[in-house]
């Protein structure tokens, strides 16, 4: 089953909680962004986003997959206690190819992936064909506000910020 993951982490540890995504998912990365930087919004004392979109191939059922990314997110919250900070490690299910889903408890493809800058844009560079369901990715950014698209930055590839 292929598979596309957003992930992201806003705390100061954020290169190495997205790092254990990717060091779960080693040998099962299809392909891979570079890490994005996402300023926050409104909120100021929060420290940006780190953001990333990998593509998975993977054995699993959808809801095997997510409860693999809620095991790294529950190994980022004992992080977090010893932290401050809003948040550590969000892994998200974008899309499973082929599968449709309005289970609450996995939603696909996810619900606001096509709104959100700091996943199309990853994921567009991760793979320049990419389609959410139908529609180009690449489309789905033309749509979106040019400053917020703007300011997703690249900071560089995950094996340059170990
Ligand atoms: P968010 O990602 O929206 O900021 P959380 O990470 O806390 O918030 O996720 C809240 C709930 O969303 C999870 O308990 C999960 O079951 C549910 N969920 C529904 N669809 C998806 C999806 N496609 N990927 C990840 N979680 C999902
Ligand atoms: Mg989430």
């Amino acid at each position: 089953m292929r598979a596309v993951l957003s992930i992201g982490s806003n705390l100061e540890d954020r290169v190495a909680l997205l790092d254990s995504v990717f060091a779960e998912f080693a040998d099962q990365i299809v392909a891979s962004s570079p890490v994005y930087a996402t300023p926050p919004w409104g909120v100021e004392d929060q420290e940006e986003f780190l953001n990333a979109v990998l593509v998975v191939e993977v054995p699993e059922t959808p809801l095997q997959l997510l409860r693999r990314g809620q095991a790294l997110e529950a190994a980022a919250q004992r992080v977090r206690l010893r932290h401050w900070g809003p948040r550590t490690l969000d892994v998200d299910i974008v899309q499973v190819e082929g599968v449709e889903s309005n289970n609450p408890e996995l939603t696909l493809p996810h619900p606001f992936a096509e709104k959100r800058a700091f996943v199309l844009v990853p994921w567009l560079s991760a793979d320049p064909q990419a389609k959410l369901g139908e529609r180009p990715v690449s489309a789905l950014i033309a749509e979106l506000d040019p400053a917020e698209v703007a300011a997703v930055r690249e900071l560089g590839r995950m094996e340059d910020l170990r």
